[in-house]
């Protein structure tokens, strides 16, 4: 039987790029790399305008605290340093290099010297911080701190594979084209953490990968193939190791905490890729989709790439845009720009017309059917928290687990009065945040 967790539902898939083989896109003519594509600090400029720039070279990192060098995804000129506004309208500092269409590689791209066994944690953390990794699956944190905080304390690594979210294809696609590369950057994270075997989680609508899977590591004792029951939110990792092993995540709690660490399947591949050939993110899979692109795909796409350029690859639209979605419909975020630039954490880009906007035709009315609280993952009452953030009445939200929200969108989806809740919640969450940030900022001032 596919383990599974209590609450969610199975939503439409639209997974229609299932079948479409990876493509690589060509490399645009200007790429815009934004020196903030993580959790922490933002990076500091490397380079200046009129530096000749190596595919792969260092171009910001931070300087010290919690963060990832971020690295040039062409080779060419650098020739802009400038603020742009990122989906939360947050200015960001982009590097923008003009390709020369060389695609030179840094000569400092190296293949790690030593085999796997003779590489300590401390080296594996490096190499993953050194080549820029974050997490994939959308979190972004930078995972060599995630490698870092869990050592010593863990005993199931879990390799996300689930792929949840709506449209989103491109872990399926890598899982049937270069599983490889997944696998091999689980053992570099076995090795890192001391650990015999790793649950490789997939949901039951992904066969062909769970075969290909099956068939690859059937002599292996280091992996175990956990098929997953499909139904959202089944890629959320407190869902995931609930449904592996029964032990529920407190809130404000690590999955270190209850002896588990989660990786994404692509950040697998972008270890492996680290190890094996020196090779920082540059690149990732992208998903293209929605009813206004004219060819769906699958994209490898350099980091800073405009969501146009992407757009343009899949033959450009076919009717007005409407909204564009970087990331799933569930969980992604919408942007206001069509150049925004792809980034680390970008998964898919999802192009949709206003007929698929349910927003437009919105009652918003509670018809207080239950359905919110009978499918949230976090076991919340949805309606209570939305409206108790609509009204402003933060200290009710709050005691009635607001911050225990994981923003997964499944009482929206499913709400007959098309309410907006999880905006509502979200609103409400950012505001107890910075409420809760002043004050400490307030005590501090005053010690
Ligand atoms: S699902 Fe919507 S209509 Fe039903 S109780 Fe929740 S908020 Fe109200
Ligand atoms: S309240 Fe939060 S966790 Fe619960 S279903 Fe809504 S978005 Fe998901």
């Amino acid at each position: 039987m596919a383990y599974t967790f209590r609450g969610g539902f199975h939503v439409t898939e639209h997974k229609h790029t299932s079948r479409c083989q990876i493509e690589k896109m060509p490399p645009p003519a200007k790429v815009s790399i934004p020196l903030s594509q993580h959790i922490g600090a933002h990076c500091k400029p490397l380079v200046q305008v009129g530096d000749h720039v190596y595919r792969g070279q260092i171009i910001g990192d931070v300087e010290g605290g919690l963060g990832c060098p971020v690295h040039a995804s062409v080779s060419g000129t650098v020739v802009a340093l400038e603020s742009r506004n990122n989906a939360a309208a947050q200015p960001i500092v982009n590097v923008v290099i003009e390709n020369d269409g060389e695609m030179a590689l840094d000569p400092l791209i190296v293949p790690h010297e030593k085999k796997l066994s003779e590489t300590s944690a401390e080296e594996i953390i490096e190499i993953v911080r050194r080549a820029g990794i974050s997490g994939m699956g959308g979190a972004a944190f930078p995972t060599y701190a995630k490698i870092q905080s869990a050592l010593g304390k863990v005993e199931r690594l879990i390799v996300n594979c689930a792929e949840c979210e709506p449209y989103i294809t491109a872990n399926h696609r890598l899982l049937l084209e270069n599983p490889a590369a997944v696998l091999n950057g689980t053992k570099i994270l076995l090795k890192a953490f001391g650990l015999r075997s790793a649950d490789i989680a997939i949901e039951d609508n992904k066969l062909d990968a769970i075969n290909k899977l099956e068939v690859l590591v059937a002599d292996s004792t280091l992996f175990r193939v956990r098929v997953m029951k499909t139904k959202y939110p089944q890629g959320d990792e407190r869902q995931l190791i609930y449904a592996l092993t029964g032990k529920e995540l407190p809130m404000g709690k690590l999955p270190a905490d209850v002896g588990c660490v989660v990786f994404n399947a692509e950040t697998c591949a972008a270890i492996f890729a680290a190890f094996a050939y020196g090779m920082p993110l540059i690149e990732r899979l992208v998903t293209v989709d929605g009813d206004c692109v004219v060819t769906p795909k699958n994209l490898t796409v350099p980091i800073g790439t405009s969501c146009l350029d992407v757009i343009n690859a899949c033959g450009g639209l076919r009717r007005p845009l409407h909204k564009v979605i970087f990331g799933g419909p569930m969980m992604g975020a919408a942007q206001w720009d069509i150049e925004t630039p792809v980034i680390k954490g970008t998964s898919a880009i999802l192009c949709f017309s206003a007929k698929m906007d349910a927003h437009l035709s919105r009652t918003e009315t509670c018809l207080h059917c239950g359905r919110c609280v009978k499918n949230c993952p976090m076991h919340l009452m949805p309606n209570y928290l939305a409206l108790y953030a609509k009204a402003n009445r933060l200290e009710e939200a709050e005691e009635f687990g607001v911050l225990s929200c994981v923003e997964c969108g499944t009482c929206s989806y499913n709400c007959p009065g098309q309410m907006q809740i999880v905006q509502y919640i979200r609103v409400a969450k950012g505001a107890i945040k910075a409420e809760a940030a002043r004050r400490a900022a307030a005590q501090k001032e005053g010690e």
